[in-house]
């Protein structure tokens, strides 16, 4: 097929995610041919660095040749298998990693396929565990500006509006408490103490507090102190709150550690992981647990305890070896250190962003950096022009409304983080003087 063939027949039969598909009447879509490494690259021969690691789930480029060849033995071997009186080797290994790698205290690991899902089944493990311990509590809080997912009960706990209002009257039962307002000490200490009266006034209703610890992605990249983190988990522990950590996102090494919760080492009731845990090659999703909770479900069959959520392809064998061929970069290659010169690398090219008069901030954690852009109504769909240039000069990016970040494959190199950047600041500039 041609590219002006893909995108006719493309609309003509697809539905495509997050997107106004009038818009698709003025802007092109862009058929991808390859990926290799940060590169995405067309139908034309033309190449874009995928600067927001296609919607933040690649780790190592694409098609990163290490992780092929073991999905590819796996594919070999053993494609699927039902999970439930079934077992297979990449399943046990992978979880057995997991419960290794991932922060004290967690040592059950329960599969479903997306982050949403993941989410779904920490809220349902929750209620339940305190109702088969003999509580009934019916409420979740979560943070204002906080995303989840987009499942009806995921996104009864997210808080950006975009997603939500519109769903509103369908949605569970649930109460946001503040998110520290920036990144200070003292931000995180005054969003504590509001969660304080919180759980003094409805404690014994709430079932969790869920959250994204250290980054809130899809709300706009806002970013708090890991004090609020330490807090949050001793009041929780004293009102028996369970803390929920939804590490999707931010897990798997973008905070600057392996897991966002260790900036706070602190140990969450449960730890919701996705997308980077494929390196971006497969869906999948994991809840990691205590034994505890996995105790209040463990007795003879028959009273309501079992937690009898399931989904088709839980645990899905190629998902689980381009999951453990991920562990083993991480392992053999020592990526944690390595990211910290990179992100120290890209914290000191977007300084020259602080000197523009149309830039708000620029806040960065570890491998995400946003650039937040001020005096634009949102009418103006200035994240719209940033994509568009973006495309013409050879970078994927996608703002979040006004916030242009970064959040690049961890195989970037230096050269390309000065393009990735050079663009969007030349846009950023272009911008300003009009
Ligand atoms: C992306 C995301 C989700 C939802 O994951 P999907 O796989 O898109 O359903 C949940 N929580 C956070 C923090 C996310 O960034």
């Amino acid at each position: 097929m041609t590219n002006e063939e893909l995108k006719r027949r493309d609309l003509e039969v697809l539905w495509h995610p997050c997107t106004q598909m009038k818009d698709h009447e003025f802007l092109p879509l862009t058929p991808i041919k390859k990926g290799y490494g940060v590169y995405l690259e067309d139908f034309e021969g033309n190449r874009y660095i995928d600067a927001i690691s296609s919607w933040w789930v690649n780790l190592f480029g694409h098609s990163n040749s290490y992780i092929n060849s073991r999905v590819k033995e796996q594919l070999d071997t053993l494609e699927h298998v039902i999970l439930a009186g079934f077992t297979h080797e990449s399943v046990i290994k992978l979880s057995e990693r997991l419960v290794k790698l991932t922060p004290k205290g967690l040592e059950k690991c329960f599969y479903a396929d997306n982050g949403s899902s993941a989410v779904e089944v920490a809220l349902k493990m929750s209620y339940h565990a305190h109702k088969n311990g003999g509580k009934e509590k019916k409420l979740f809080v979560s943070l204002t500006n906080s995303y989840h997912g987009e499942t009806l009960g995921a996104l009864s706990v997210g808080d950006v509006e975009l997603y939500k209002k519109t769903y509103e009257p369908l949605l569970i039962r649930s109460i946001q408490t503040a998110v520290p307002r920036d990144m200070s000490q003292e931000a995180a200490y005054e969003a504590a103490c509001e969660f304080e009266r919180l759980c003094a006034q409805r404690g014994n209703e709430i079932s969790a507090i869920i959250l994204e610890p250290m980054i809130q992605g899809a709300g706009y990249m806002h970013m708090y102190h890991s004090d609020f983190l330490v807090r949050v988990r001793e009041i929780t522990k004293r009102y028996d709150i369970h803390l929920i950590a939804d590490e999707v996102m931010v897990g798997f090494g973008r905070t600057g550690k392996l897991f966002a919760c260790e900036h706070a080492n602190v140990s969450p009731d449960f730890l919701v992981l996705s997308k980077g845990l494929t390196g971006g090659y497969l869906p999948l999703s994991v809840v990691l647990t205590t034994n505890e909770i996995y105790a209040r479900f463990y007795c003879d069959y028959g009273e309501y305890k079992a937690f009898l959520h399931s989904h088709s392809y839980t645990g899905n064998a190629l998902a689980c070896s381009a999951a453990n061929a991920t562990l083993d970069i991480f392992e053999k290659e020592d990526i944690i250190e390595k990211n910290l010169e990179k992100s120290n690398y890209i914290a000191e090219k977007v300084n020259s962003f602080r000197a523009l008069s149309n830039v708000k901030e620029v806040r960065q954690c570890g491998m995400v950096c946003a650039v937040e852009l001020q005096g634009y109504d949102p009418s103006e769909r200035i994240g719209l022009k940033v994509y568009e240039y973006g495309l013409k000069h050879g970078v994927l990016l996608r703002p979040l409304g006004h916030v242009i970040y970064f959040m690049p494959p961890y195989v970037i190199t230096n050269e390309e983080i000065d393009t990735m950047i050079k663009v969007a600041y030349d846009v950023v500039v272009m911008l300003e003087a009009r």
